[in-house]
């Protein structure tokens, strides 16, 4: 009988368990279903229907090579996938464990129509795996991380399927190209094409290439100037290649850069952990009282906060590393994680206005967008959450800047900049020599940080 493989997060034919033991048990019908509805809230953004636009088209070519083809459907996820079934006569649905909650709210009506087989298949271990003494999962990231070390090795990887059989029909297929996946006008992807090659040829280049360069890692990995993070989070958010995989490649290494990626590895597991306990974190803070109570300056209650929201979206702050971060986002789909702290910071802190509107714009200009990683990342730095930072930590933007040595980052995306020498860069305005073209500061740091304490202090009390 055809075996459905229902294809989400996880791109690639490499260590895909799914697909593996589905091709063992019979003809293959693999379907991507774009489901706008189940997420809410949460659909897919513009940065990431662009990557998923283009890591279709390429493991459809993965599939074309095996003549085998990815039936596209669009609408509600369970009820295509009934019907593919229905059409082809197969019984049985194989997927890998997704955790997002509309995922896992489809998975459990889908088990109920047809046979749905689960496998593990993004992430280290499944969400649940490692508990504390007394059974619970974690909340606190370094205990799990400790934890999660001593599991080590996970699961073996699974080789691609040799062959694919099809079934004795194809069933209907959408067109990708009507999906409208890709912008058109505006076309704002042209710094995307530049930027990114997507799909599981390009993730394994990309892990060539970092083969080499992950022992520089725990020295590299705090500087936007060069280029030393791995750039590999949109691969694996889409899932064109495993954390598995990333793993066994490296397991022999025992370089202090090796180490501290691991660890990287199992924050991304972490936030599958919080997801799981919290499925609406990425929508409300874990602390009591922060979204009903907390003086924000929230952009619906006025012009100028709107104002305010919007020069940070597009990089025009007067603070050169914001700035470089948030036009970096806008122009690559990407950002580097250390400017995205010191940008989500600036945003909650110094204009004082909800970590939520910045977790929004961040999913729809990522193409790394994950419901769990933004999530825990903005709560994390907003302090509102199960493990994060205190609140009342502000990041000082103009000194992270120079101590983390983002000159030559400003200069790459903040043209307007590009002349003034390393001294004046980090605060040009400060320097007097801020050029016409660049604008004056939103707030001043000791303003923004007193009046985010002075919020604070009355909302604790
Ligand atoms: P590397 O430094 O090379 O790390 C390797 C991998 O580890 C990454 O690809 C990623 O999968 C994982 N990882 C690293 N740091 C984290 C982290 N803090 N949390 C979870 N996983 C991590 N990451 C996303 O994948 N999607 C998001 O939507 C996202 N939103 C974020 C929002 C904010 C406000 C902040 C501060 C961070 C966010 N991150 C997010 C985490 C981190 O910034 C990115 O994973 C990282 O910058 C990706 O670049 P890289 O692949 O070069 O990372």
């Amino acid at each position: 009988k055809p075996q459905i493989v229902w294809l989400r997060r996880d791109l690639r034919m490499a260590d895909n368990p799914a697909l593996y033991h589905a091709a063992k048990a019979g003809p293959v019908v693999a379907v991507y279903v774009l489901d706008d509805e189940r997420p809410k809230d949460h659909k897919l953004g513009g940065a990431a229907r662009w990557w998923l636009h283009h890591s279709l088209e390429s493991l459809g070519k993965s599939f074309g090579a095996r003549n085998s083809r990815i039936v596209l459907r669009r609408g509600d996820a369970v009820e295509e996938l009934k019907t593919v079934a229905n059409a082809v006569g197969a019984e049985t649905v194989h997927a890998n464990r997704h955790y997002e909650p509309w995922w896992r709210k489809a998975q459990g009506e889908l088990a109920e129509e047809l046979e749905l087989k689960l496998y593990d298949g993004n992430y280290l271990f499944p969400p649940g795996h490692v508990t504390t003494g007394s059974g619970d999962p974690y909340k606190i990231y370094t205990p799990f991380s400790k934890a999660m070390l001593q599991e080590m090795p996970p699961r073996d990887e699974v080789p691609e399927p040799e062959t694919l059989s099809s079934p004795g029909e194809w069933p209907a297929s959408d067109d990708l190209g009507d999906w409208n996946l890709l912008p058109t006008k505006p076309d704002w992807a042209g710094g995307l094409r530049d930027f990114w090659t997507v799909g599981e040829d390009a993730a394994h280049e990309r892990l060539d290439w970092w083969s080499d360069e992950v022992d520089k890692y725990d020295d590299g990995r705090n500087m936007p100037s060069v280029d030393e993070t791995s750039q590999m989070s949109p691969h694996l958010h889409h899932g064109e290649i495993s954390p598995v995989q990333i793993w066994h490649r490296f397991k022999d290494k025992r370089s202090d850069g090796w180490k501290t990626y691991e660890k990287e590895l199992i924050w991304r597991d972490y936030a599958q952990n919080v997801i799981c306990q919290f499925p609406a974190y990425p929508k409300e803070s874990y602390r009591d009282g922060w979204d009903a109570d907390m003086a924000w300056r929230n952009p619906n209650r006025g012009h100028i906060i709107q104002e305010e929201l919007k020069r940070w979206q597009k990089g025009q702050t007067g603070y050169p590393i914001v700035d470089a971060g948030m036009r970096q986002l806008w122009q690559t789909g990407w950002m580097h994680n250390r400017v995205r702290m010191i940008a989500a910071s600036f945003l909650i802190k110094h204009l004082l206005i909800d970590w939520r509107h910045g977790e929004k714009w961040f999913w729809d200009t990522l193409v790394d967008a994950d419901y769990a990683s933004n999530g825990t990342n903005w709560q994390w730095v907003s302090g509102t959450g199960v493990d994060s930072n205190m609140f009342s930590r502000i990041m000082a933007p103009l000194t992270q800047s120079e101590k983390f040595d983002a000159a030559g980052y400003i200069r790459e995306y903040v043209p307007e900049l590009a002349d003034l020498p390393d001294e004046t860069i980090h605060d040009p305005e400060e320097h007097g020599c801020k050029p016409d073209d660049y604008p004056s500061k939103i707030i001043a740091h000791k303003e923004g940080r007193e009046r985010a304490l002075e919020a604070y202090s009355e909302f604790k009390n």
